[in-house]
């Protein structure tokens, strides 16, 4: 997850909530992105630190299990910039070019200067994220496949390459380097902001997951509803609503009940945002014990991040000693001695 920001009920209900279900199936690995946010924040990067710290803490809050799953922190891992640089060389500039997000945010993000080379090369370093744990499945919504598919591309590329002979009859290595990543495919609800308007950092109308109970409230009386419900006996359409958008996530077993008693006007607007308030600070509510209890004891989170950095080095640096090892590259002067650049003795 890119550290570009406050965590709010969009990145939970996108991303978290899916990630804290894949640590009862898989061994995971959750990365604070940051280098990922400097390639479009790196102008001012000054906030960076203290996102990555609160993120940390939301996704310790959420549920994100540092016992079961490795997270750790993209900058301290240097092996990602290696094999990124690495994996640089095998990638083709039009497989950057043709992203389809690539285009969509440098008109998106137009207040920023990303015709740079860093972000061109966003999807190689992702590339880099996902292989240098030889990671079999990653998370992704249906808008992410294309760079998953590149990743998936330059695996095959270094694979068919360095990956030993090709069986016969196949295009397939014996011996591969990496594994081709699957997609681990879910659907991504798209929340706008209690404006009514789409939710964004610029807009500052998200519910975040660190509000109090009363913020949420605050911010919940104040979304959008439908206009033809003026007075409390007109009957409403809930799907013009954006109360009701957020009742198909967070209060999903009245929903139909809420929406019938929108359109027969037996439920007022304010009435109806209290329970959807109710059902936000019930998935928040033990999201701020778990905060306050880490925040009760300082160290505990910066012991989990350095943890889970061990963990993932670990895997990178193994990862890395198998590249080298392949594309010839000194792992050390001692394999510079005279016996050990003998091509004969290269694979
Ligand atoms: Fe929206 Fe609820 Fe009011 Fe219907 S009753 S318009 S769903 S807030």
């Amino acid at each position: 997850m890119r550290s570009t920001g406050r965590l709010h009920l969009g990145n939970y209900v996108g991303a978290l909530k899916t990630w804290i279900e894949l640590q009862e199936k898989y061994d995971c690995y959750f990365m604070l992105a940051d280098w990922h946010a400097l390639t479009s924040d790196y102008a001012d990067p000054s906030n960076l630190k203290a996102t990555i710290r609160g993120n940390l803490m939301d996704w310790l809050a959420a549920g994100i299990d540092p016992e079961r799953s490795v997270v750790f922190l993209q900058s301290l891992i240097k092996e990602h910039a290696e094999l990124a640089l690495i994996l640089g060389m095998f990638t083709p500039t039009p497989w950057c070019e043709r992203n389809p997000s690539y285009k969509d945010q440098i008109v998106q993000l137009a207040n920023k200067d990303l015709e740079t080379y860093g972000f061109l090369g966003y999807p190689v370093l992702q590339a880099a994220d996902i292989l240098v744990y030889r990671a079999h499945v990653v998370p992704v919504g249906e808008d992410q496949l294309a760079h998953l598919e590149i990743t998936r591309e330059i695996a095959r590329r270094v694979n068919f390459l360095h990956g030993g002979p090709i069986e016969s009859g196949t295009n397939i290595p014996e011996n591969p380097i990496f594994p081709e990543p699957e997609p681990f495919l879910s659907a991504i609800p798209k929340l706008p902001g209690f404006d009514g308007r789409k939710m964004s950092k610029s807009y500052d109308n998200a519910i975040y997951l660190t509000d109090t109970a009363d913020q949420v409230w605050e911010k919940t009386r104040q979304m959008v509803t439908d206009p033809a419900r003026v007075k409390r006996t007109d009957k409403g359409d809930p799907e013009k609503c954006s109360v009701y958008t957020y009742h198909k996530l967070f209060t999903p077993d009245r929903t139909e009940e809420i929406g019938s008693a929108c359109r027969g006007a037996t439920i007022g607007c304010i009435d109806c945002k209290k329970i959807l308030a109710g059902s936000v600070n019930a998935i928040l509510e033990p999201m701020r014990e778990r905060r306050a209890a880490l925040e009760s004891r300082p160290g505990t989170a910066t012991e989990i991040l350095a943890d889970g950095c061990d963990r993932a080095r670990k895997e990178a640096e193994a990862t890395m000693a198998v590249v080298r090892e392949r594309l010839n590259l000194a792992g050390s002067v001692e394999d510079l001695a005279p016996e050990a650049t003998n091509p004969e003795n290269s694979h």
